[in-house]
């Protein structure tokens, strides 16, 4: 075979590829030389929309490969990626030349002949299932097709504007999600930035430019922030590097549209990231950095002890900045930068990626066969694809009816939200769930493909505390107006039962009421259109004592009782909605002892009765309580402040301290800074949801438990 002559242009870019691949050892550049040759030989003559030779493609892709440190034969398949499409070469022959592997990554990058379908969308969606069934067989597929695509979107000008936009939307919907399902996120971001440019370039030229002038006037505090982590490091004796970054254009863009805010609202722009030689440096920085600036209350995430499904890791925390300015930081090491950055390709470095078995390929295998069940659920390629862009966008679940059928619901829809979209009425009488045919929380955020079964009951009503979980508009103004329409129902219930308390502490035995002493009452009274419901919802809503009506009756109805009223404690059950609130000053919770008092035109308010605000009420104003012995639905709201000697996974440790106690964590700040020297205390306060005191003193025991925790108290 004659050596291959290479045009100026095609050199250059070949020059470049292999200047990339200098990581490969020299019979892997023998493999690549020989398949540039065949690529080039094959597209000899074709040229790209640009005017460019074709060849300059395959070897800019085959380039980007290079630079996530894939091995040979995913470069040759690379730079080969087109010759089944667009040459006569077949995939037989590509066997014969090189082998089976860079013959079936090829072809799985190869859309099928145009021939047998009706339609373009048709054509394209069977392509995409064909190259998807090829990517569960090799990653590399994908890795290849994602090289491929940005290639291609970053020169996508030549192409016609509807052509353009096409191929822009199936970019973001698809190929940006795809790389950020396997952790790419440079890749991500570049994609969504380049698909934003061509769908919206009004939108984005003028986002581009307000940026460029925020850029311009934050110069100076960019540059301080850089100097004073840089050193605080130092003075914290942590070997790091400092970086800025800023957020891309689409998810700023993207944060504006969903939070309707103006470009001067959207705050967190600028980023900070550090990166250190150990994971006990991580959080050694993290402490250090909350000496230096204040921290977000809330805003630390540790992905370190619990990295996210595709495999990144790093702290996160937002810190107060100069001016008020918030600071967004990462830290991280060295090689979960490199995860970050690369993500699955970041893990087959230099290394072949036919026997890698590190966990975070064994997640992407998973994920892959998900994509294969979807694949045998769908009918035809059409509904493979639109399963597969929801599968990517997680805004929306699927979920089915016991006879088949599919709702759609927002991402974290509970069953609560799923009887609403099947019917108000079973939205109001739900009381339980059955998720795939076992019994599950109302709160259970149900997944895509999840059957749901309903368990409703005449006499069920909805719970006021659902609105805390349900997601979709429908369940929660179904919820509101239920619970507004049942506040009056409730407060009337309430008020005969505080009568009914107060007939019997005056009375030594049960009066009922009859129909002839409200009758009396109400004459007595002397007011017009009122009836007795009204009089038990004005007790129920605290605006009449019920000790006072109680005593009218009780004349009316002819018994004698003494001037020592005594009363029962009134029970509370906690499911209670509309007149019986939970204070939120103290936040009772059952098992703690407990006081009431009615306050006008909101009812009984529930105070633990060792709450300040309770404890300034005259005793005779307030009333006993106690909590009723069944069981509940509903989660009550503690905060726990736990104090603690920082270290390395202490968050982690803690979180699943709690969590192995049933109770849901709702929230976790830091509101203080307290530090003694580098290794000092730390305050946390977690939101909790639990159910009694009992699971309550079984956490802060547990939390006590763990050798660095100093205190764990409730606020
Ligand atoms: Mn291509």
């Amino acid at each position: 075979m004659t050596a291959v002559c290479y045009d100026p242009l095609s050199q250059a870019a070949k020059d470049k590829l292999f200047a990339t691949a200098s990581y490969l050892k020299a019979d892997d550049l023998a493999l690549l030389e020989r398949a540039c040759d065949y690529a080039f030989r094959a597209h000899d003559g074709q040229v790209r929309k640009s005017g460019e030779p074709y060849i300059t493609h395959p070897i800019a892709v085959a380039t980007e490969v290079a630079l996530w440190r894939l091995d040979a034969k995913a470069l040759a398949a690379a730079l080969m990626h087109d010759v089944l499409e667009d040459t006569g070469v077949t995939k037989a022959e590509l066997a014969a030349e090189f082998d089976d592997s860079i013959a079936n990554v090829v072809d799985g990058l190869s859309k099928l002949e145009k021939l047998e379908y009706a339609s373009q969308a048709e054509h394209q969606a069977e392509s995409f299932r064909k190259m998807v069934l090829a990517m569960v067989k090799d990653l590399r597929v994908l890795v290849i097709k994602l090289a491929d695509r940005l290639h291609n979107m970053r020169t996508l000008d030549s192409m016609r504007p509807e052509k353009r936009r096409r191929i822009a939307k199936e970019t973001l919907e698809i190929y940006a999600q795809l790389a950020n399902r396997i952790g790419m996120n440079p890749v991500y971001r570049e994609l969504q930035d380049l698909a934003f440019y061509h769908l919206y370039p009004n939108r984005y030229q003028v986002l581009e430019r307000a940026l460029n002038k925020w850029r311009k006037s934050r110069r100076d505090v960019v540059t301080t922030v850089l100097r004073a982590f840089t050193t605080q490091l130092v003075a914290f004796n942590i070997e790091g590097q400092v970086k800025g970054r800023e957020k891309n254009l689409y998810s700023i863009f993207s944060k504006m549209r969903e939070k309707q805010l103006h470009f001067s609202e959207v705050m967190d722009i600028y980023g900070f990231r550090v990166i250190v030689q150990s994971v006990s440096d991580c959080y050694r920085t993290l402490g250090a950095l909350h000496t230096l600036y204040k921290p977000r209350p809330g805003k630390i995430k540790d992905y370190i002890a619990i990295p996210k499904s595709n495999g990144y890791q790093s702290l996160h925390t937002t810190l107060i900045g100069p001016s008020g300015l918030p600071l967004e930081v990462q830290i991280r090491t060295r090689e979960m930068d490199e995860i970050a950055e690369t993500g699955m390709a970041g893990h087959w470095m230099y290394k072949s990626q036919e026997n890698v078995r590190d966990p975070a390929s064994i997640r992407t295998h998973q994920w892959l066969q998900n994509i294969l069940d979807l694949q045998e659920d769908s009918d035809n390629a059409m509904e493979f694809l639109e399963h597969i862009k929801v599968d990517l966008f997680p805004s929306e679940v699927y979920i089915f009816t016991p006879n088949g059928k599919i709702m759609v619901l927002p991402r974290g829809a509970t069953p609560i939200d799923f009887a609403y979209a099947v019917h108000t009425d079973i939205g109001h009488h739900c009381v339980g769930a059955k998720v795939n045919n076992a019994l599950a929380p109302l709160r259970y955020q149900l997944h895509t493909g999840d059957t749901v079964e309903i368990i409703t009951q005449e006499n069920g009503n909805p719970n006021p505390a659902w609105l805390s979980f349900v997601v979709s508009a429908r369940a929660r103004s179904a919820i509101r107006s239920r619970v507004k329409n049942m506040n009056r129902h409730d407060a009337v219930a309430l008020g005969e039962k505080l009568l009914q308390k107060a007939l019997q502490s005056l009375l030594p035995q049960k009066l009922m009421v009859s129909d002839d002493i409200k009758e009396k009452y109400l004459i007595d009274l002397q007011k017009k259109n009122i009836s007795f419901e009204d009089v038990l919802f004005d007790v129920g809503m605290g605006r009449t004592l019920p000790i006072s009506i109680a005593m009218r009756i009780a004349e009316l109805a002819g018994e004698h009782f003494d001037d020592q009223v005594r009363l029962n404690p009134i029970k509370i059950t906690g499911n209670e909605s509309g007149s019986v609130h939970l204070a939120p000053c103290c936040h009772p919770i059952p098992g703690d002892e407990i006081r009431a008092v009615l306050i006008q035109d909101q009812g009984l308010v529930i105070h633990r009765d060792t709450c300040p605000n309770i404890v300034k009420i005259a005793e005779d104003a307030t009333l006993d309580a106690d909590w009723e012995s069944i069981s509940r639905q509903r989660q009550f709201h503690v905060r726990l402040l736990v104090s603690a000697h920082d270290g390395q996974g202490l968050l982690a440790t803690m979180a699943s301290s709690i969590s192995a106690n049933q109770a849901n964590i709702e929230s976790v700040e830091t509101p203080s800074q307290k530090q003694e020297g580098t290794d000092g205390f730390i305050e946390f306060i977690f939101g909790l949801q639990i159910t009694d005191r009992e699971q309550l003193e079984h956490i802060t025991r547990d939390l006590m438990s763990i050798p660095q925790v100093r205190k764990a108290t409730r606020l």
